[in-house]
């Protein structure tokens, strides 16, 4: 059991006749936090640079179905309080690679960095939604942001939290709302809960480091599950080089490219019977066979997608079977839709287990078609394969040999009308188990572009593989340092 405060905290209460304590202002609430995180060396605290390791829990993106895993996360955040600037570095994992992000934030506007091209993007952020809300995560930051406005605070009640005895308050500052705080009657934050985020940072095991009060643990809560949780956070510094705020002289603004997400629904016919149907960033595959149609590509909408084609070919066949490409929840979105089409699922075992558990009623086992490598479907139309993949380990992809097109969730697509993607591990794995297999592929379609790239632009992205990070100096994440 993890003692949510600090016996100092219970030992305040207690000094309070008939263990009740006074109703407080928001004046002497900012006062309280402040004296708690360091008085004097808080109000002179203009710049702070904290660290931030923890384990990201990921269920609904994992890599074997049905099986949470932990993921790093390395995060290091600088700030100028005076000058609102900041400086976000964050090192992740996805696919079995390390990626990186980098954003500023300045008095000229908000940038994303790339550390490898030496580029950098203007991107619309404000100090309140900069790089995903790693701001979110530091208590500190928010004891200095109480300190500095006070008159911010509102809806001041008496609240116990976790059964101890504190106060509840919203706060709305620097472009922040929808917040509300957990304080300790020591003054502690011991939580915050974000609305519109419907995340709730709980913070522990408060520590005095250069003076300055810091939580050096963290757990954050979405929907009663816990997301993630701090490994190591530490305060660096209390003085930030002012360079680390400014875009490097050397580094040029990329190139625009014009991206392709139609809010329209597009159907595109790629041969005989076969449609590629969707918008924005959800497609699927539909394939004609008989006296009904095999659907492929999951993402939510597939209902919509579905009706939008019957509607254009006049038909009313039904949706028979739905193909499941992996586990991953984004593309489970549709199959409830898939489910009340009375479509039968078609998949790798583990993965319609976890579609199962995701609908809303059971359906009866005959709904289920599980198969291992692969399989011939849709009177020999549609070719099922599973291969294990950076991306996911059953993953199944489409082949239609024929018409020497492949459909595929996740192992490539591109969001951009020109150009080709930058290829990653999984283009990789892709493009060599298609060699070892010898099969032809003359159309990539994917589950998540309009674009349907041409064998030429396939091949010619593997030339353009993402390059691993030289770390920039100064920097306390990248894994090679
Ligand atoms: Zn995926």
């Amino acid at each position: 059991m993890i003692h949510r405060f600090l016996l100092a905290a219970a030992l305040l209460a207690a000094n309070f006749s008939n263990s009740s304590y006074a109703s407080i202002d928001s004046e002497a609430l900012s006062e309280l936090v402040t004296k708690r995180y360091g008085g004097d060396k808080l109000v002179q605290l203009n710049q702070l640079w904290l660290r931030d390791r923890y384990i990201r829990i990921d269920k609904e993106q994992s890599f074997y179905p049905g099986i949470e895993e932990a993921k790093n996360n390395d995060a290091e955040l600088l700030i100028d309080f005076q000058q609102q600037k900041m400086a976000l570095r964050y090192q992740g994992e996805h696919d079995q690679q390390a990626f990186y992000q980098h954003q500023l934030l300045n008095e000229k506007g908000a940038y994303s960095l790339d550390d490898n091209t030496k580029e950098f993007s203007v991107i619309k952020r404000g100090f309140s939604n900069i790089a995903g809300g790693l701001p979110y995560r530091m208590d500190i930051f928010w004891a200095k942001l109480i300190s500095l406005y006070p008159d911010k605070l509102s809806n001041i009640q008496e609240q116990s939290y976790y059964a101890k005895d504190g106060y509840q308050a919203n706060f709305a500052a620097a472009g922040f709302s929808g917040l509300s705080f957990n304080i300790s009657l020591a003054g502690d934050i011991v939580s915050l809960t974000v609305d519109g985020r419907k995340q709730q940072f709980q913070f522990d095991h408060h520590q005095i480091t250069h003076g300055l009060r810091f939580a050096e643990q963290l757990l954050v809560v979405a929907g009663g599950n816990i997301r993630n949780v701090s490994v190591k956070r530490e305060l660096l510094a209390a003085k930030v080089p002012d360079e680390v705020f400014e875009l490097p002289t050397s580094y040029k603004a990329a190139k625009a490219v014009a991206q392709v997400m139609p809010q329209e629904m597009q159907i595109q016919k790629l041969a005989e019977g076969v449609y590629h149907v969707g918008k924005s960033v959800g497609f699927s595959l539909f394939v004609e066979v008989g006296d009904s149609f095999y659907g492929v590509g999951g993402y939510q909408g597939l209902g919509e997608r579905f009706k939008a084609l019957q509607a254009k070919l006049k038909s009313d066949k039904p949706l028979a079977y739905q193909i499941v490409s992996h586990h991953h929840y984004d593309h489970l979105g549709g199959m409830q839709e898939a489910a009340d089409l009375g479509a039968t699922f078609i998949g790798s075992a583990k993965a319609l287990e976890v579609v199962d558990s995701l609908l809303s009623s059971k359906l009866p086992k005959s709904r289920y078609q599980s198969f291992v490598e692969q399989k011939s479907v849709a009177e020999g139309k549609l070719l099922l394969a599973e291969f294990e993949n950076p991306h996911v380990a059953n993953h199944i992809v489409t082949l239609l040999p024929k018409d020497k097109i492949l459909f595929a969730e996740d192992l490539y697509f591109s969001l951009e009308a020109s150009g080709v993607p930058e290829a990653e591990a999984r283009h990789f794995s892709l493009a060599t188990w298609l060699k070892d297999k010898g099969v032809i592929i003359d159309r990539f379609a994917a589950g998540h572009s309009v674009r349907i790239l041409s064998a030429e632009e396939f091949s010619s992205s593997l030339s353009q593989a993402k390059k691993s990070l030289t770390c920039p100096d100064l920097w306390k994440i990248c894994r090679s340092n």
